[in-house]
């Protein structure tokens, strides 16, 4: 089924919890996966990651963060990594937590993401709406976000930047989390920043489309990047990339033939919640528990934070099914 929504759906699960997204707090402890190339890891999953590619003659960066403020403290740490200038930003999705921070980039640099975010990206005011149910009364981006500043430069299907002995391909392979989910594949790292289109552990947001194209996006990317090695995630840890496609592929099918099915039987959504099976039911998979192991912060507290966070998304992930299957 090919079903999507011309934008995000603004309904929730009953008492639905966002992932709390908020700038405070924030901070990032850089990690270097090959020369040159960083991944600018959230203190705090699940906050968003961001990242810095490094070439001799320029340097990319990747998501500019919830907050000018936090765009800031990326350019300085950006800095601090390589005497480059930042000459490109790339947006993954246009989501606010990942492009409120355009604005605090000098106009020289030039914003590039899929042409899809770029279109995305005219409501504010709808945009700071629906990212309020992650800062838990947070008014940060009452305060600081007052301009969208968009992408200067779009592309469609896939395109590629040379920073100076360092090429940074940028890929689009369909609808995903959103309808611009854009992959920003690192060939000298063997790794790719994924923003929300896929993470560790098999878990998704599903906004905008049903698990159908969704899966086909995914099979398409596992598909064109077969030597790839690891996985940056918009949100979370850093893990194994051929695990995170599988994890995710199995996920999306199995959501797929279970509401389908409930559908087909003619329940209820309330129904439907109680008949789909809870892929965390027995806690975090491997993969996320590994990733996790990474942060300085205690075990005790990330892991059932996090626990909570995508059990909540799955909810999410139901509802949206339903819808696509029911109109
Ligand atoms: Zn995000």
């Amino acid at each position: 089924m090919n079903v999507t929504f011309d934008r995000e759906i603004a309904e929730r699960p009953p008492g639905f919890q966002g992932p709390n997204l908020t700038p405070a707090g924030l901070d990032f402890v850089p990690r270097e996966l090959a020369p040159g190339v960083h991944a600018l890891m959230a203190n705090l999953p699940p906050k968003d990651n961001s990242g810095v590619i490094a070439g001799t003659d320029a340097a990319l960066v990747i998501d500019s963060g919830i907050t000018p403020g936090i765009a800031r403290k990326i350019q300085r740490l950006a800095a601090g990594l390589t005497p480059a200038p930042v000459r490109y930003l790339v947006n993954t999705t246009y989501h606010g937590d990942h492009t409120f921070g355009n604005a605090a980039f000098p106009a020289d640099v030039t914003i590039v993401s899929h042409r899809a975010n770029r279109d995305a990206m005219t409501d504010l005011g709808r945009e700071k709406a629906m990212r309020a149910e992650s800062m838990y009364g947070d008014d940060a981006l009452l305060d600081e976000v007052t301009t969208w500043r968009g992408p200067d430069l779009v592309f469609d299907s896939s395109c590629e930047i040379d920073l100076g002995g360092q090429v940074v391909g940028l890929h689009w392979f369909g609808q995903g989390n959103g309808p611009g989910d854009t992959v920003v594949h690192v060939p000298s790292a063997r790794a790719a920043w994924t923003g929300n289109f896929v993470a560790i552990g098999g878990i998704a947001m599903l906004l905008q489309g049903g698990p159908g194209p969704y899966l086909a996006a995914v099979r398409r990317m596992r598909d064109a990047l077969p030597g790839l090695e690891r996985i940056v995630p918009g949100h979370g840890p850093v893990g194994s990339a051929p695990v995170a496609l599988a994890e995710l592929i199995t996920y999306l099918e199995r959501l797929e033939s279970e509401v389908a099915e409930a559908v087909r039987a003619g329940l209820t959504l309330e129904e439907t919640y109680a008949a789909c099976t809870d892929p965390f039911e027995r806690g975090l998979p491997g993969s996320l528990l590994d990733g996790l192991a990474a942060y300085e912060l205690p075990q005790e507290i990330a892991r059932p934070r996090f626990l909570h966070a995508v059990r909540e998304l799955h909810r999410l992930n139901v509802l949206v099914t339903y819808r696509v299957h029911t109109g």
